[in-house]
């Protein structure tokens, strides 16, 4: 690291914003997995620094009422186990080393908002909401809008709200390893059994992750809702459309050092077969065939 930072340390929310009214733009510290080797390469130039480190209470995490959450300092071992939110659940355990679930966070996750991100990918698929809060309050951005826009320059993420699962929910990856590996491909699948729909994300293709709206809309139509069974050849289907998404979407990612973009595209259909069998019965027999 070159250069010397100055570290605020609050101990509490409103002292964070009021430390942050001070020197608005400074860098907030949470787990410092990507922040630190930023500064340490050099990527990112030394400027004030504020550590989240101490502010219990953007740990915490709960259910009331249809919504669960999700406070930004919150680890991925935090949600590894948590029962309630079995999909951020199954996200959590696939992030990086056991080291890097301890230290990681939400918030950070969403400061960086890495295209590859797994968090990012589940949280659009699970139609997150952001809570950014600052001097003059707190609001809350869908996770669309979050990703736009982002926060200003006085204002921090504090918390991550999703809706009670309704029904099943998956994450799954492709990468050169299952964890501590940067994703070709990820899919996150949320099964709204109440609503009768599917949201599908697919992570690592695009700047952002790409919602397969039309295998979607396939889900919605084709699944027996009264029983949550998916037929075969209607999840053969979606994990075509979903392929179809990934090659059409607006920026998708071009050939690269960790896969062709032809790779990503199959990649993003199997894991979407995949992810359907694990969620809708039925659908394990699509999973089985091979394109
Ligand atoms: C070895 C290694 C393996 C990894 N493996 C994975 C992996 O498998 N999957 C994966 O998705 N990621 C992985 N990562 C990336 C990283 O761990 C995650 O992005 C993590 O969630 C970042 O959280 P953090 O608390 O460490 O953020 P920090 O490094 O503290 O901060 C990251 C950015 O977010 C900002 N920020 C922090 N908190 C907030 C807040 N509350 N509001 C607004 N902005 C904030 C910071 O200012 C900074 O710009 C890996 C990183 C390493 C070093």
């Amino acid at each position: 690291m070159t250069g010397v930072a100055t570290m605020r340390r609050p101990r509490s929310l409103s002292e964070a914003i009021d430390t942050l009214a001070a020197s608005p733009g400074a860098d907030l510290l949470a787990g410092g997995t990507d922040l630190v080797p930023a500064l340490r390469t050099g990527a990112r130039p030394v400027r004030e620094m504020i550590s989240l480190r101490r502010i219990v209470e953007l740990r915490a995490r709960g259910a009331a009422g249809d919504w669960l959450t999700i406070g930004a300092c919150a680890t991925y071992a935090d949600l590894a186990g948590w029962s309630l939110a079995p999909g951020l659940a199954a996200t959590a355990r696939s992030v990086g080393s056991p080291q890097i679930r301890n230290t990681g966070t939400v918030g950070g996750a969403l400061g960086t908002a890495s295209p590859r991100g797994d968090l990012l990918t589940f949280l659009v698929a699970a139609d997150a909401g952001v809570v950014v809060t600052g001097p003059v309050g707190q609001r809350q951005l869908g996770i669309g809008r979050f990703l736009a826009d982002r926060h200003g320059p006085d204002e921090l993420v504090t918390a991550v709200k999703l809706a009670r699962p309704c029904g099943p929910q998956t994450y799954l990856k492709i990468g050169a390893r299952q964890t501590a590996s940067i994703p070709v491909a990820s899919c996150a699948l949320v099964v709204d059994r109440v609503r009768r729909l599917v949201r599908c994300a697919i992570g690592g293709v695009a700047s952002r992750p790409v919602r397969a709206l039309a295998a979607e809309d396939h889900v919605a139509e084709t699944a027996d809702w009264s029983t949550g069974a998916l037929p075969p050849d209607a999840a053969h289907r979606f994990g075509e459309l979903v392929a179809e998404a990934v090659t059409t979407a607006p920026d998708v990612a071009g050939d690269d050092v960790y896969a062709p973009a032809a790779y990503r595209s199959h990649a993003a259909g199997v894991l979407a077969r995949r992810a359907a069998a694990r969620c809708l019965a039925g659908a394990r027999g699509a999973d089985a065939r091979r394109p």
